[in-house]
């Protein structure tokens, strides 16, 4: 009968919606004995200069292993730690950690390497933000344009004038600011020109779509052309092949970032990476753009 099933029905959603109930209460009691044991891990990027073709730094992402929960995702837990208020502390961490690999890379390479490290829109209400990035700066005496800070649409759509000073005072520092996962946003464009970016990220979403659709093509070809008219360097995300990288560089994209070019890597195998690549340089072909 209809009642049954309604019935049914209804112990079926809640039985979905404790279990996540469950899976988000047990990640937040993990989550917060997680720094201290030492669960959390920074992981390193590579990103390639499209022009020289050669690796000019990485973009520092968060890895969690927990010995009951195994890995858990950045897209679950990043979320988590916003709500929870802890990303204050985790966002130190990775920001701690990026500062420490660009200070150990200069002392062991001849050419500077850029760090990026992504910031969440929660990290933006800790009034301290910027006198505790400026801090660690002077702490490990680095040459600020060598960190970059990503954010994404979000961010800016608090309103909040405290986003808005902060950028500016990072720009007043020196630190790169790039808008991450552009494209995918409402009002990313109009950002573009009130705040202080110096790079653009384009969503990964476009590169896959890329070699299929004109379209899109025209799209990321515009995207680049516009920010290069606006003084702001392109970094296309997600590059999976030969192919993706051929077409952006014939786009004019300045740099590259994927698993082409290199996955996120533990400090210790990104060093040895880097060792092994450094002086390798990308091998782009000079494709023409009518490519099906
Ligand atoms: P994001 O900043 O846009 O980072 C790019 C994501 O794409 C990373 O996922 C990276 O591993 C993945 N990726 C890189 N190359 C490729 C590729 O060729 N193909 C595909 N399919 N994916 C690729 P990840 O590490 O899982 O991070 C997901 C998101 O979590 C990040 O997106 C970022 O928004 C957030 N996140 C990661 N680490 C941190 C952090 O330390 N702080 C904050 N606030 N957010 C972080
Ligand atoms: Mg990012
Ligand atoms: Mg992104
Ligand atoms: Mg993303």
């Amino acid at each position: 009968s209809a009642k049954h099933m309604g019935r049914n029905t209804f112990s079926f959603f809640t039985e979905s919606m404790s279990q996540d109930l469950n899976r988000r209460l047990k990640l937040e009691d993990s989550m917060r004995s997680a720094l201290a044991n030492q669960e959390f891990e920074v992981y390193f990027q590579p990103q390639y200069d499209l022009s020289s073709r050669f690796v000019v730094g990485a973009e520092a992402l968060l890895r969690w292993y927990n010995a009951e929960l195994g890995w858990v995702s950045p897209a679950e837990f990043i979320p988590l730690a916003e709500q929870t208020g802890y990303i204050i502390e985790l966002g130190e961490f990775v920001l701690d950690q990026a500062m420490q690999q660009i200070c150990e890379l200069r002392d062991f390479h001849p050419q500077p390497y850029r760090i990026a490290v992504n910031l969440s829109p929660r990290q933006f209400k800790d009034p301290n933000l910027v006198n505790s990035i400026s801090r660690m700066i002077n702490k490990y005496q680095i040459d600020t344009q060598l960190l970059e800070l990503e954010i994404t649409e979000g961010v800016l759509l608090t309103g909040d004038a405290l986003v808005k000073d902060a950028l500016f005072e990072f720009h007043q520092l020196g630190v790169l600011v790039s808008m991450d996962d552009f494209g995918t946003g409402y009002s990313s464009l109009n950002y573009l020109r009130l705040y202080p970016f110096d790079v653009v990220k384009i969503d990964q979403s476009f590169i896959f779509d890329m070699h299929t659709s004109e379209q899109v093509r025209q799209l990321v070809h515009t995207i680049i052309t516009m920010a290069h008219n606006l003084g702001i360097k392109v970094i296309a995300e997600g590059i999976e092949t030969q192919l993706q990288l051929d077409v952006l560089a014939a786009l004019g994209c300045d740099l590259g970032q994927g698993y082409f070019l290199g996955k996120p890597m533990a400090k210790i195998d990104f060093e040895a990476w880097l060792a092994q690549y450094a002086h390798q340089p990308l091998n782009i072909e000079n494709k023409s753009l009518s490519i099906q």
